[in-house]
């Protein structure tokens, strides 16, 4: 299993993991821990993080970034029609008119949705935690802003899903910011006392969330939260690119606006710009080169004019602010501390507004750019049974409030608001209805404003199989509503709750059924998703407590058909007493329920968009390969073309090295025309024809370096034995136990690779560095080998030792050891049993030596 962390920004994404170290942010293949939010289409491939960054300007039709705001949303959404203008590739609408991009890719025209992006993001940031992690990753828990509506939410699942991640935990920014810092803080006050209050501030490159938290030990809980989802970074870039596109107008007769190209230059000067001007007051200058219609352009500009320039954006900030400080309902100096994060808030003047806010000066204790991945990771090691982490609650709460309504037959529709803002989540209730039919349930925000879109949607549903009781009456039906872990409103059950009679056997003290079955419904109940999200106890005791409040208005709709469940205990406990044996029981009915929710993909379009990613990773996968193999034939051609006139010069005729080097030159020339784009197995057989006429030259040069020595060990071999025959011949009594018949065969041998030896090393010498050598070094080892393999177990034949001799005494023994010819026990290696034997009788001695003492 997997523990992971990915924090998606707007301009730049970030991966955290968990490891038996801790959690560590870890780096691209670029070897950068910032991936931006980039996906650049090709002729041929697709390019991903900071690859497709590369190619913002070169292929600005095709590189998709800033998508992170379209997740989710119509293509006719007022947020989607005013981005369109500032981007240099074409929004269209795909379908269900979703958001699409209309982008070149492999030489054809195609629409992707803006989910189908974010999927091959994910894509890449799977692949970022798999190379480091080197094992597959799965399991992760991904950032939203905390802005992020239920449909948002979706989509980011649903693209996540497609690129094979299962998702733990979709974490607001914030909330992950909030456990970064409390999971670490060991000084926290006890649950008992009054919490540390601290205020997050995060400003990115799309907009602005704060969140004020409560912090005990052991737990953190959301008190309230405030965003502007139209201010970040982006838009002072905006703001600053709008100055300069005016003045390159009256200075240079440009319109950088209708120019896609210098549109996309010029804002990212500005953002250069922006950010030097957080650290510096003075006049800092911005030039570019050949803008547009072959003209450089420069500018100028100052901290105090950028501040005058966004004044309206930086009064923005403040409204945020002090919503969150009113609905938190802390005063001032409550307030712990001030935690900013996000790139943003290195601009001097947010600080100021922060300060002025709240009064104090903004602390810095967490990671800028990496908090929230890392509080991401911690939650998927919290979820996860991988690692054992500290016991740490996180009570998020609800952005928006959301209303629940429904139609009672005869009636006008009811509705209620089923979550307030701020909220408790993840949490469920239960509300109890009484009905003869399946009815349908609408869920939506209450407030439009609140969610910046007029449609406030989230979702139908419809309670089916849904029929009278055995009386006609309208049957009893509980609705379990949730705002799950992700952040997204569900109904997660309904039941229908039947009164069976049934025959009860048991002695009258085992007869508490009725409150086990009670016991069962699922109000009272536990289920396993509840389980799973440790961070909700408290949530629980408040569903029931806020369910009877629903139950109340639900029952007061249809007062007559109210069948209050508490008479009913009592009853049932009566009749346990009296030891009947009919007694009546509730059963649960599961109920199916058929979800229509607002901008969901249906399971087949999931399916075929899986498919899609799928195709493209192979593709992917196919063009690396065959990147690989053009890059191994260009790289042979200019090592070949390098060390033909160095290293290998001595070992190649000049015809030879022309014929090679003129085909080299025509590899080249055609890896760059007609080969441009070929197979993998193209340039496989490319690359060996090349290596049939290298090798020769290679091998002449690897054979001419290790030659002499090999030469050198087969002569001293032949040295050795011509000793040892010499001293045979000579009587030596050292071999004149070693029968003739056996010097015969070392001598006949000695002289056969003599002779080899000889003819071969004088034809050699005749040769030039450039002809093939007559020998290689492989087969001069050969003949070492065969010379020793017969020679040496003759030569050192062991003397047999005469049997009525008395032992030698152990000075005698050492004095014959010492005594011994090298040469010839040298290679035979049977030294060492009588070396070991000296050596144990030394110990022997040593240790009388020790005894005596
Ligand atoms: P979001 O959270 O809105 O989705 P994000 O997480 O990608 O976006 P960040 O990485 O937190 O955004 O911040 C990026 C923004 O911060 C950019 O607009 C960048 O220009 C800005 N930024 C970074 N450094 C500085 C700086 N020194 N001064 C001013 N702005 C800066
Ligand atoms: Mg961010």
């Amino acid at each position: 299993m997997s523990v992971v962390g990915f924090d998606v920004g707007n301009l730049s994404c970030f991966t955290a993991v968990a490891r038996q170290g801790g959690i560590e942010t870890v780096a691209n293949e670029y070897s950068d821990r910032n991936t931006p939010c980039v996906v650049s289409l090709t002729e041929r491939e697709r390019a991903i993080g900071s690859a497709a960054k590369s190619q913002m300007i070169s292929n600005f039709r095709n590189t998709i970034f800033g998508f992170k705001r379209f997740l989710g949303r119509s293509f006719d959404d007022p947020l989607v029609q005013s981005e369109k203008q500032w981007l240099p590739y074409t929004l269209v609408a795909a379908e269900n008119n979703r958001v699409g991009v209309k982008v070149q890719y492999c030489g054809e025209e195609k629409i992707f949705s803006v989910e189908q992006v974010t999927s091959m993001l994910f894509t890449k940031l799977k692949s970022i935690a798999e190379s480091n992690l080197g094992k597959p990753v799965q399991d992760c828990v991904i950032s939203v802003p905390l802005y992020y509506t239920d449909a948002e939410r979706r989509a980011l699942l649903n693209s996540a899903c497609v690129s094979g991640l299962n998702v733990l935990r979709l974490f607001n920014d914030s909330t992950a910011v909030a456990l970064a810092y409390g999971i670490y803080k060991q000084d926290l006050p006890p649950p008992e006392e009054k919490p540390r209050n601290v205020v997050f501030v995060d400003m990115g490159h799309s907009a602005l969330q704060t969140a004020a938290v409560a912090f005990n030990k052991g737990k953190l809980k959301v008190l309230a939260t405030a965003f502007d989802n139209t201010l970040g970074g982006q838009h002072f870039d905006r703001r600053i690119l709008d100055h300069f596109a005016a003045e390159f107008k009256i200075k240079y007769k440009i319109d950088v606006k209708s120019n896609k190209r210098a549109g996309i230059r010029l804002l990212s000067e500005c953002e250069k710009l922006k950010k030097q001007m957080s650290a510096n007051s003075s006049d800092l200058r911005i030039a570019i080169e050949c803008l547009m219609e072959d003209k450089d352009v420069h500018g100028k500009m100052k901290r105090e004019q950028f501040e005058e320039l966004s004044a309206d954006l930086l009064a923005r900030v403040e409204p945020t602010l002090q919503r969150v400080l009113a609905e938190s309902g802390l005063k001032r100096d409550e307030i712990y501390s001030v935690e900013i994060v996000g790139g943003s808030t290195r601009i001097p003047a947010v600080k100021a507004m922060i300060q002025k806010v709240f009064g104090r000066e903004p602390s810095t204790t967490l990671n800028v750019d990496e908090a929230v991945s890392r509080g991401c990771a911690l939650q998927c090691a919290m979820l996860s049974p991988t690692f054992k982490v500290r016991d740490f609650s996180v009570q998020d709460s609800c952005p928006y409030s959301v209303t629940l309504s429904w139609k009672a037959p005869m009636e006008d529709a009811t509705d209620t608001e089923i979550f307030s803002v701020h909220h408790a989540a993840p949490f469920s209730k239960m509300l109890t209805f009484y009905r003869k039919e399946p009815f349908e349930l609408d869920a939506r925000y209450t407030n439009p404003q609140a969610i910046g879109y007029p449609d406030t949607r989230i979702g139908t549903f419809k309670v089916n199989n849904v029929v009278p009781t055995a009386e006609g009456e309208s049957s009893k039906i509980k609705v379990k509503v949730r705002m799950n872990i992700h952040g997204v409103f569900t109904i997660k059950q309904a039941s229908l709750v039947e009164k069976v009679q049934v025959q009860v056997e048991q002695p009258p003290a085992e007869k508490t059924e009725e409150g086990q079955v009670n016991g069962q419904e699922p109000m009272e109940t536990e289920t396993p998703e509840q389980k799973s999200d440790a961070t909700e106890p408290e949530a629980d005791s408040q569903a029931q407590m806020e369910t009877d409040e629903v139950q109340t208005a639900t029952d007061q709709e249809k007062p007559q058909e109210t069948t209050p469940p508490s008479p009913q205990e009592p009853e049932a406990k009566k009749n346990e007493t009296e030891e009947k044996k009919t007694k009546s029981k509730v059963k649960l009915v599961d109920l199916p329920i058929v979800e229509d929710l607002f901008m969901q993909y249906s399971v087949d379009q999931l399916n075929l968009m899986m498919e899609k990613e799928n195709e493209l990773i192979m593709n992917d996968k196919r063009e690396k390969e065959k990147a690989d193999a053009r890059n191994s034939v260009e790289e042979y051609v200019y090592d070949m073309r390098d060390k033909l006139c160095d290293k290998f010069s001595e070992f190649v005729s000049e015809e030879e090295s022309e014929t090679f080097r003129a085909v080299l030159e025509s590899t080249e020339n055609w890896l760059y025309e007609d080969g441009e784009n070929e197979t993998k197995s193209v340039y496989g057989k490319k690359l060996e024809e090349l290596k049939a006429m290298g090798d020769p030259i290679v091998r002449r040069a690897v054979e001419h370096s290790s030659r002499p020595a090999a030469f050198n060990k087969l002569g001293s071999s032949l040295m050795h034995v011509f000793k040892f025959l010499q001293l045979w011949n000579e009587k030596d009594e050292k071999y004149d136990h070693i029968s003739e018949e056996d010097v015969g065969k070392v001598g006949k041998l000695h002289q056969d690779i003599s002779d080899w030896h000889n003819v071969n090393l004088q034809k050699q010498s005749q040769l030039a560095k450039h002809q093939d050598p007559v020998v290689t070094t492989g087969d001069i080892m050969t003949k070492v080998k065969e010379l020793t393999k017969v020679c040496d177990p003759i030569m050192n034949k062991k003397k047999p030792v005469p049997k009525e001799d008395p032992p030698p005494a152990p000075e005698e023994k050492k004095a014959e050891g010492e005594a011994k010819p090298d040469e010839a026990a040298a290679d035979t290696g049977e030294q060492q049993p009588d070396d070991q034997q000296q050596e144990s009788s030394e110990t022997e001695q040593a240790k009388q030596d020790m005894d005596l003492d």
